[in-house]
């Protein structure tokens, strides 16, 4: 891969369209920061209108174009199966651009990507295997079927937090279906994604399969879901963005796939091992500084193990070593952006005006290395209400509010009270319990005595304001692909 992090420091990078690297029409070029020190490290072009017209056009040609058409499912396979082999070789580099660009840790975004792979290589197995079916229609001499078909363009618009990783769960059924692909990568980490379509093209796809349009996501992203020519849309980002989205695609009925925020609930029993769900919360919400859609950041606590369960919860919080996402030993590291930043001090404040309990956190660090950076120290505030306003919204940091409740019809109406419904944990003995709080919760997925394991084989996406439609396993490929109905008369 020559697009590497030595590579991109202090360059400026153009689009990529149809297999080039192109100016942006545009003229602009915004400046991309490292959140450990707050400099700009690179510039990214900022497309217009006209830049995005361009790149869905080469898609669109791609599409029809028999060398991308006309190949077998197998070969395609094949192409998927090549790629997934270029990303394994690059994985670490493309790890360390991705930890430049948003400051999450370098080691946790390695082992995302070097599992990458393995998420291509299974949906490189489902290439051949995507089919239609024969219908029995009660007529003799009659065959009514199903074609499973490529949709055309899709346009898809990532975030900033783990972009590669997020990509993979709808850029590889993409790819193994047939589809051609504009990205619109978040204006704050584009790096990765532009270093990607060097291996998408080394992989042998024909130019304009896969293209690249970064910028605002008021212009290029905004131009990309209104582009007539885009035949699905698939966003992973906030919600606010998100119902833009959705109503811009609707004006032309085009089907959307939304991966959205969330405010996950994490439940703790008295009756488990206190320190193993203390390390599950701690995980769950802190990890990736807190900024991962599924963070359980309510948590909710049965009341007679509430005190000890926020003692220990403190103490463990108090032991997090906070620092430079390249070292090893770090295990926090800075938030990506500076509006991240202000938007966590922001939310802790209101918390503690509306009565929450402060428990430890809730400054930034004070050792003099980490001045220069976005950091902040993991914020625990105790006491918390469901009304309290950080309680409601998604703050996407470091911060978890505790909650003590007292039987199970409580908590299943606190775990509830939230517009949103993405993930949800629970830690407890009695199987029933767990189970029936799986059953009743609004939740795309729910963790029992663990959070976070995620899977590319099992379905993956939110409920109520946390979005829709799924990605993982076999139901991508549905989501991806048509269905047309054939009928021959013989
Ligand atoms: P964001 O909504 O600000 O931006 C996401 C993307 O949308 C960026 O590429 C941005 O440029 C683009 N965008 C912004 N305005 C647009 C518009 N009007 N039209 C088209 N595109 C536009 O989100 P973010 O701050 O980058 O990411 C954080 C959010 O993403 C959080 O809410 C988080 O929960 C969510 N997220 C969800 C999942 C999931 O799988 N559910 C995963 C990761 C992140």
């Amino acid at each position: 891969m020559e697009l590497t992090m030595k590579a991109i420091e202090g360059s400026r990078q153009d689009l990529y369209i149809a297999g080039e690297r192109v100016r942006p029409k545009s003229g602009r070029y915004i400046p991309s920061y490292d959140p450990t020190c707050a400099e700009p490290w690179y510039e990214v072009a900022d497309a217009n209108a006209d830049d995005v017209d361009a790149a869905v056009k080469a898609a669109k040609r791609a599409f029809n174009d028999p060398a991308w058409r006309r190949i077998t499912q197998s070969d395609r396979g094949k192409l998927v199966r090549r790629l997934a082999d270029l990303i394994a070789e690059n994985a670490d580099e493309l790890a360390a651009i991705e930890m430049r660009d948003n400051g999450k840790l370098l080691k946790e975004t390695r082992a995302q990507l070097r599992a990458a792979p393995d998420s291509y290589l299974y949906f490189a197995g489902m290439a051949d295997k995507l089919h239609g079916e024969t219908i029995p229609v009660n007529k003799l001499d009659m065959l009514n079927f199903t074609l499973r078909e490529p949709i055309g363009v899709v346009g898809m618009i990532s975030p900033w937090n783990s972009p590669l990783m997020l990509l993979t769960g709808t850029l590889a059924p993409c790819l193994a279906i047939g589809n051609t692909v504009v990205v619109k990568p978040s204006e704050h980490t584009s790096a990765s994604t532009l270093a990607l379509a060097e291996l998408v093209a080394k992989a042998g796809f024909p130019a304009g399969v896969f293209n690249v349009v970064t910028g605002n996501g008021s212009t290029a992203g905004e131009a990309l879901t209104l582009h007539p020519d885009v035949a699905k849309i698939t966003f992973t980002g906030s919600t606010t963005t998100g119902k833009r989205i959705a109503s811009n695609a609707a004006g032309r009925l085009v089907s959307t796939q939304m991966e959205l925020g969330g405010k996950s609930p994490h439940v703790v029993f008295g009756d488990v091992d206190i320190d193993r769900a203390v390390n599950g919360v701690v995980a769950g919400v802190f990890a990736a500084a807190g900024q991962t859609c599924i963070a359980g950041s309510r948590c909710f606590v049965e009341q007679r193990i509430y005190d000890e369960f926020v003692a220990r919860l403190v103490e463990r919080t108090s032991r997090i070593r906070i620092g430079h996402p390249a070292k090893d030993e770090t295990e926090l590291g800075p938030l990506a952006l500076a509006a991240q930043l202000e938007k966590v001090q922001q939310y802790v404040g209101y918390g503690v005006a509306d009565g929450a309990r402060l428990a430890i956190g809730g400054r930034r660090p004070q050792q003099e290395a980490l001045a220069g950076g976005w950091y902040y120290e993991p914020t625990v505030l105790a006491d918390a209400r469901n009304d309290m306003r950080f309680m409601r919204d998604e703050i996407f940091g470091p911060v978890v509010g505790v909650t003590p409740f007292h039987d199970e019809s409580e908590l299943m109406a606190l775990a509830n009270d939230t517009n949103y419904g993405l993930a949800a944990g629970i830690w407890t003995q009695n199987i029933d319990r767990a189970m029936r709080f799986a059953r009743n919760v609004d939740a795309g997925t729910v963790w029992i005595n663990t959070y976070r394991s995620a899977a590319y084989m099992s379905p993956a996406g939110g409920f109520k304001e946390s979005g829709y439609g799924k990605r993982g396993g076999f139901e991508v490929m549905r989501e991806f692909s048509r269905l047309k109905n054939v009928v021959l008369d013989y």
